[in-house]
């Protein structure tokens, strides 16, 4: 049985104090709910902030990006450790706005998830189509490369425990989600692709989260497909009430 995830990804909202502010109606909103992982990941000055005011909670911290390099010259970077100091377990990469706005290709994706495993930190890998590559009928063929880039030359133990979001460009941050049928047909291929190129075995455990435009009116319907595992949660994460009730919500009996 995979535990469904649920990960909030602040983009570059929340000052430090409107991050402990948002953690705290979050910690009394979901105290002692335990069916879900649920994991925030602020900006980078208010990670520590967000550590220490999780403490003792059921809720993990992870960053929205890192550096391929333990340290080094990198004027402006994050390096992994410095995330693992902050009390980090998880790391976001590949999301299409890095891809979009700063360049990173399959294979920087592939070097920053190698490097977020060799220092311990749980990488979430994100992968999706464009519209024009939807309507273009390229979906699979896209996220096919996407996989083979990202995870080329891991072995089946690299893999292990680590994290696939599934993120249809054209429904990050729109309004428009991928219906359940649409998201559960790639999450489906991915889980496959998995299969075939790992194991069996490797693939059933692998948790998918689907991301673009979730809320809670649509988490339910999602969660009940059989191969999404829980989501990873833009606008909707920045809100008490949104946020919980989207993490209660994941919680569903698959078809
Ligand atoms: C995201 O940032 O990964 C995301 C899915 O954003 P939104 O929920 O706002 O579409």
């Amino acid at each position: 049985m995979r535990k469904p995830l649920i990960a909030g990804n602040w983009k570059m909202y929340k000052t430090i104090n409107e991050a402990t502010k948002l953690v705290g109606g979050l910690k009394k909103e979901l105290v002692d709910f335990n069916g879900v992982d649920i994991i925030l990941l602020p900006a980078f000055t208010a990670l520590y902030y967000v550590f220490q005011a999780i403490a003792d909670s059921n809720i993990q911290l992870g960053a929205q990006n890192l550096h391929w390099e333990k340290e080094g010259a990198f004027t402006g970077e994050i390096s992994p450790i410095m995330l693992k100091d902050c009390g980090c377990e998880y790391v976001i990469v590949g999301h299409s706005e890095r891809r979009k706005y700063f360049g990173e290709t399959d294979e920087v994706v592939n070097k920053k998830t190698k490097t977020a495993l060799n220092v311990g930190l749980m990488p979430i890998v994100c992968i999706g189509e464009t519209l024009e590559e939807r309507e273009a009928d390229k979906t699979m063929g896209v996220i096919e490369a996407q996989l083979s880039g990202a995870f080329k030359d891991f072995t089946a133990d690299e893999i292990q425990g680590i994290v696939v979001a599934y993120e249809p460009v054209w429904a990050i941050g729109t309004g428009k989600n991928a219906t359940p049928d649409q998201a559960q047909e790639v999450h489906k291929f991915i889980r496959g692709w998995i299969s075939s190129h790992f194991s069996g075995e490797i693939a059933q455990e692998l948790r998918i989260l689907y991301g673009g435009s979730v809320k809670p009116n649509n988490i339910k319907e999602l969660m009940q497909e059989q191969d999404i595992d829980g989501a990873l949660v833009g606008g909707a994460s920045l809100d008490v009430l949104s946020f919980s009730q989207i993490v209660k919500g994941a919680i569903a009996e698959k078809k």
